[in-house]
């Protein structure tokens, strides 16, 4: 198990603590090395990493990335195809603990399905539905039991981290109950992708930082009625437990329907309009102020429109002077000290608190 325990630490600089926290939880900077100059080599490493521009500062593109959801599993090890380790098994079972409510049961066990077999469609593996085997989907919010026993790695309500899943022979895969789990649509978090990426660690594969379009790539990416395995996770897989084609039996509906409808929506900052569906950001409005950071990101994200976030730019003319992170008080100095990318940032997410309007 070579997930990192997670302990909260108070930095000694006031700025920059959810960058810090973000790089240490995901293995970028090891909190008991800190000195003054740890966070810039961190930086570069993790822009390195995603193949960012690399500046050592948290620049407007890496904030924008560490602000998306994603896997819990730290990227310590990612792209080193010798840290991927496989089952010494290729025939594996498997059963639910327990299903969210977000979805009906026979949609979770057949984009369940769907997603073990994209991993069987291309390399000789055997998953069979059976109570008590070798791998356990389970669903739970913040400190979470799945069914056997307690996780070590309590999550973290809504955004941030989807799930996490344990490497071989361990097989527990866990959701995170505080997300919204959508099938075949554009809006809230779309289960095949997670349990896709997910299954790609309970079968031994590491993250692929390298390749956006990976499926083993650590951020969530927006729904895609086609989605399909990269090349890079095909070859993953497959050079742990060889080519061919193996099978997926489960109890209930079959390895089917996937998906269909709806595009998903990507990137596009600057203009003013909500990426998810507009009934899904008004239904998620108390978001925008009331849900803590990891929310009000994922809402200035995807649902900027509904928000009322639209910046016009970043300097401050759209006529609504208020602060849309809270914890601009505390970067209070970013507003005209530590350069340019924080001063943008300041500019876009704490007007009010740095007079900008
Ligand atoms: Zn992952
Ligand atoms: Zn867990």
């Amino acid at each position: 198990m070579k997930l990192l325990v997670l302990a909260t630490f108070c930095v000694a600089f006031a700025f920059a603590t959810d960058v810090e926290e973000h790089l240490e939880k995901f293995g970028f900077m090891n909190k008991f090395q800190f000195d003054g100059s740890s966070i810039k080599h961190a930086l570069e490493k993790y822009q390195k990493a995603f193949n960012l521009p690399v500046s050592g500062v948290a620049d407007e593109a890496t904030m924008k990335l560490m602000a998306t959801p994603r896997c819990g599993r730290p990227d310590n090890d990612a792209n080193n195809l010798f840290a991927d380790t496989a089952w010494r098994k290729k025939a594996l079972s498997y059963y639910y603990n327990n299903y969210t409510p977000d979805l009906s049961r026979s949609d979770v066990r057949s984009l369940t399905e769907k997603a073990f077999k994209f991993w069987a469609d291309v390399a000789p593996l055997h998953f069979t539905e059976k109570s008590g085997g070798d791998i356990v989907v389970s669903f739970g919010s913040r400190g979470h039991h799945d069914g056997k026993r307690q996780c070590g790695f309590p999550f973290d309500g809504r955004g941030g981290v989807l799930a996490h899943a344990f490497f071989p022979p361990d097989g527990r895969l866990h959701f995170d109950e505080d997300e919204g789990y959508t099938a075949r649509s554009s809006s809230g978090t779309n289960y095949l992708w997670v349990a896709t990426h997910e299954l790609g660690h309970i079968l031994g594969l590491e993250h692929d930082t390298n390749n956006r379009n990976a499926v083993m790539y650590p951020y969530y990416q927006p729904y895609r009625a086609n989605m399909q395995l990269h090349s890079n996770d095909i070859a993953r897989i497959q050079r742990l437990y060889g080519r061919g084609q193996g099978s997926v039996n489960g109890n209930g509906g079959s390895g089917g329907s996937g998906g269909s409808g709806g595009s998903g929506g990507s990137g596009g900052s600057g203009d003013c309009k909500d990426l998810q569906a507009s009934s899904f950001c008004s239904s998620k409005r108390d978001g925008c102020s009331k849900w803590g950071n990891d929310w009000k990101r994922y809402m200035e994200k995807n649902c900027k429109k509904t928000c009322g976030f639209c910046s016009g730019g970043g300097s401050g003319g759209s006529g609504d002077c208020k602060d849309t992170v809270t914890d601009c008080q505390k970067n209070i100095r970013g507003c005209s000290s530590w350069g340019q990318a924080w001063i943008d940032y300041m500019k876009k997410n704490c007007k009010k608190s740095c007079n900008f309007c």
